[in-house]
């Protein structure tokens, strides 16, 4: 007796081509769970390898309803397809961009009109051009389409918990070169061949061999010595979990409003801020910890969100600012 799937496969030649297309992706047989954190990307690699299909645009299709979304998709565009193509529904639109996307991170600090214009954005646009503005703090500067990078030690713990290695969302900070979770230095290119494991087009997975040479042997970024890189680190994975509230205009004003006035002056306030940072990074001026993290936190940026300027600065610099002040409080 030919099964459900036999009469749809049958019934294919006499559908468009598009409705064909929406009977393989709606089936859901072959999408494994994909653990929170982990990059939508890894679900385009599952899609790929699961559908059986050669054509690495047949399956973007699948994954996300059209064939033009650029790889990686770090920031989740066409969520709104892969809920149904990938999630079965489990998930809304907002759980992947949170969960699967950058979004996760950089929504943190924008008032809720900028989340939500934002996210409506991203659920159903084919690509990030014109998102970059200053209202969604992601500095141009970024490097947003670089090779991705991954940890041995989670790959090895996905191997064994769900059987196949995940990209990880926040890996892919800019200014992360460690893992939160394991403090290992992460990796990115092959230590014999120097490519990629994957740039976003390659469909591979974090733990397998570079698909140019067969290497299994892959170079560790550069490590940051330094107990408040790994403090922030630390803080990114915690308010990406836990989604705080705290980095949005209104509540970071008003909780710096309130350290100020505990100082004689604004004056006051920023240079015992500024010298707190320092002590903590154990630099001699703030702006060198954009120098160690290779990554621009804003000159400036302490008297920015003192002031209540949180959109000129990176969310970074808030952690940077909170962690400095907490360090205050617990000595
Ligand atoms: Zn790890
Ligand atoms: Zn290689």
């Amino acid at each position: 007796m030919p099964s459900k799937v036999h009469k749809s496969l049958d019934d294919a030649p006499r559908m468009k081509k598009r409705d064909a297309i929406e009977t393989r992706t709606t089936s859901h047989s072959y999408t494994p769970y994909l653990p929170f954190g982990s990059l939508v990307y890894t679900a385009w690699v599952l899609m790929h390898r699961f559908s059986g299909i050669n054509s690495k645009k047949f399956s973007t299709i699948q994954l996300y309803g059209c064939g033009d979304i650029r790889a990686p998709n770090l920031f989740g565009l066409r969520s709104q397809h892969t809920v149904h193509s990938y999630f079965g529904k489990t998930l809304s639109t907002e759980e992947v961009l949170h969960r699967h996307s950058l979004f996760g991170y950089y929504s943190l600090g924008l008032n809720e009109n900028d989340k939500t214009e934002w996210r409506n954005r991203l659920t159903k646009e084919r690509s990030l051009r014109g998102h970059f503005s200053k209202t969604l703090r992601i500095p141009k500067t970024e490097k947003l389409n670089a090779n991705l990078k991954w940890c041995i030690d989670c790959a090895n713990c996905d191997q064994l918990k769900i059987g196949f290695g995940t990209w990880r969302v926040l890996h892919q900070l800019p200014f992360i070169s460690t893992c939160p979770i394991h403090q290992t230095q992460l990796c990115a290119v092959c230590a014999d061949c120097q490519s990629p494991l994957d740039n976003g087009t390659k469909f591979m997975l974090p733990g397998e061999n570079c698909s140019t040479c067969g290497s299994s042997q892959f170079t560790k970024l550069a490590r940051i010595q330094n107990a408040a890189y790994i403090s922030l680190i630390k803080q990114v994975e915690d308010v990406f979990q836990t989604q705080p509230k705290k980095f949005r205009p209104v509540a970071w004003n008003a909780l710096m409003r309130t350290y100020a006035l505990s100082f004689g002056s604004p004056r006051d306030a920023r240079e015992t801020l500024s010298r707190l940072i320092c002590t903590r990074w154990e630099v001699e001026s703030e702006d060198e910890i954009s120098d160690l993290l290779s990554y621009p936190l804003g000159r400036g940026y302490i008297q920015s969100l003192l002031s209540g300027h949180a959109a000129n600065t990176p969310l970074a610099a808030q952690l940077v600012v909170l962690d400095a002040m907490h360090s205050a409080f617990a000595t």
